[in-house]
């Protein structure tokens, strides 16, 4: 199945700003496994597709993300209008030597490297503001207020348009919400969270009040679980996969998972039945989650990303009964 349905998009939370229900990212493979020439490819083809959000992060590749998407925008030249970028903050560039270690320019959230930090993508990416700012982790070291404080300014110097967060709890969320609030400030506007079959507690119960009350919009990651709902680990790992990559090795135990590996070949009967490929079924229940804004896909090659835009084409196909379906298939195995 190619992507023939057209694109969905989205309003990011409560604010005004739409956003594809797909969008493409770059953690692990732009700079490790796709060079210049398939970065501008691969985001061609993504706009071609509809795609208007394009996801990065000061720490992908250590900033050689950022200056690859960065390449491609100037070579792309789109109306700056016609699409969102992103950037995130918190792990910092450079650690330092183990004997000098940096001290404040890493695993923080302090103003001091937020707002040096925010210079530095923008001049990688070669744009004037990016469009979504998000604090990549929570810092528990710096109060909520100076981090705050800091994303407001970063968006008052006109650098950045609007900031969330990724992977904080509802209650950071809430106070950075909070404080905002009480200050005037602009508050945060969005969440990056883990979602996908296998990962599914904190958007769909402990951030079940933040939507309503706050507004918070999604932009959700590894809705492939990195891979493991394409069905490729069913039988060991691949050669040239994300499982094989010496760099996230730490994910190779989960991507081997046997009882997650049975259950996707479960769900390769479901996706027959529909007419679509696991890894589609799996995109397309992420994306029929109404709290989603948008759905960050990767890929390390353009056949996985026009594969993967065509799971626009199974959201319709998600009946109750399908729902059901994969229900049962998952139960026990998602956290
Ligand atoms: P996925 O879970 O969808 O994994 C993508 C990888 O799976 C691809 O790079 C490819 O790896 C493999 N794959 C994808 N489609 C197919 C296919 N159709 N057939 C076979 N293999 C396929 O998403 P990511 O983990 O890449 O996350 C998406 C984005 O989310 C990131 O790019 C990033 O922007 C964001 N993110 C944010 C995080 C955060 O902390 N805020 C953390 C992680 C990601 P390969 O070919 O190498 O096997």
């Amino acid at each position: 199945m190619t992507h023939s349905t057209p694109m969905a998009y989205r309003r990011l939370g409560r604010s005004g700003l739409q956003v594809s229900l797909f969008s493409f990212g770059s953690w692990v493979t732009f700079h490790n496994q796709v060079d210049t020439g398939g970065v501008r490819e691969m985001m061609a083809a993504a706009r071609d597709g509809g795609v208007n959000f394009f996801d990065n992060a000061e720490v992908y590749a250590n900033g050689e993300s950022e200056r690859l998407m960065g390449q491609a925008l100037a070579q792309l030249k789109w109306d700056r209008l016609d699409y969102v970028v992103s950037s995130k903050f918190f792990w910092g560039l450079d650690r330092g030597a183990p004997d000098r270690p940096r001290i404040n320019g890493c695993d923080t959230l302090n103003r001091k490297y937020l707002m040096q930090a925010v210079d530095g993508s923008l001049q990688r990416l070669g744009l004037d503001f990016i469009d979504l700012v998000f604090c990549h982790r929570a810092d528990p070291h710096t109060p909520v207020e100076e981090t705050v404080w800091a994303m407001h300014d970063i968006i008052e110097k006109g650098k950045a348009l609007y900031w969330g967060t990724s992977e904080w709890s509802a209650d950071e969320i809430r106070s950075a919400w909070d404080i905002a609030d009480r200050h005037h400030l602009h508050k945060p506007v969005m969440e990056q969270p883990q979602y996908h079959l296998f990962h599914r507690r904190r958007v769909e119960r402990e951030y079940a009040r933040l939507y309503e009350d706050t507004g918070l919009g999604l932009t959700t990651w590894s809705p492939l679980a990195s891979g493991l709902l394409t069905g490729k680990y069913r039988k060991g790992v691949p050669a040239n996969s994300r499982g094989a990559l010496e760099s996230v090795s730490f994910l190779r135990d989960g991507l081997l998972d046997a009882r997650k590996n049975a259950a996707v070949g479960e769900l390769e009967g479901v996706a027959r039945d529909l007419d679509c490929t696991v890894a589609q079924l799996a995109l397309a229940w992420v994306a029929h989650n109404p709290r989603v804004s948008t759905v960050i896909l990767g890929a390390s090659r353009l056949a996985q990303l026009k594969e993967n835009l065509g799971a626009l084409a199974v959201l319709p196909k998600l009946t109750a009964d399908v729902l059901q379906r994969i229900d049962a298939i998952t139960a026990g195995l998602a956290d």
